[in-house]
């Protein structure tokens, strides 16, 4: 499992193309979903190049497993959706659905959200 470092969301790290910034700390970026799909959908990624979950659960230090967790619960509070509710969706794979290979959680919100997978 390789990193490509020309992935969107590696660009957007680097600086190379904008985002809707909402959140940043020393291990995660946050930024608004180009294409929301409910009032709140927020992208939380981590500064390293981890290309899914399967990559960051297995080569991410506790440290930033610790702190990317922690920022994704302080984001959905700062955006006042905890006490309404939302869903968290880790795409990961070919069979995930996985566009952007750079590990990514999605916060969507802000409306009630609907069936957990469509059949
Ligand atoms: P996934 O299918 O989990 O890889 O989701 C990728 C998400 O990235 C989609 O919801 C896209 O709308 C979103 N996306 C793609 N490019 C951008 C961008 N430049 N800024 C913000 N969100 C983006």
């Amino acid at each position: 499992m390789s990193y490509d470092r020309e992935n969107i969301f590696a660009k957007i790290l680097r600086g190379e193309i904008p985002c809707d910034k909402v959140y940043e700390d020393a291990h995660v970026l946050a930024f608004n979903d180009i294409n929301p799909r409910r009032p709140v959908h927020v992208l939380v990624i981590p500064k390293g190049n981890y290309v899914c979950h399967d990559d960051f659960a297995a080569h991410a230090s506790d440290a930033e497993i610790a702190g990317f967790t922690r920022a994704v619960a302080a984001i959905a509070r700062q955006r006042g959706i905890d006490e309404s509710g939302y869903r968290l969706i880790v795409n990961t794979g070919d069979h995930g659905g996985q566009e952007v290979p750079h590990y990514h959680v999605h916060i969507i919100g802000g409306a009630p959200v609907g069936a957990m997978v469509s059949d």
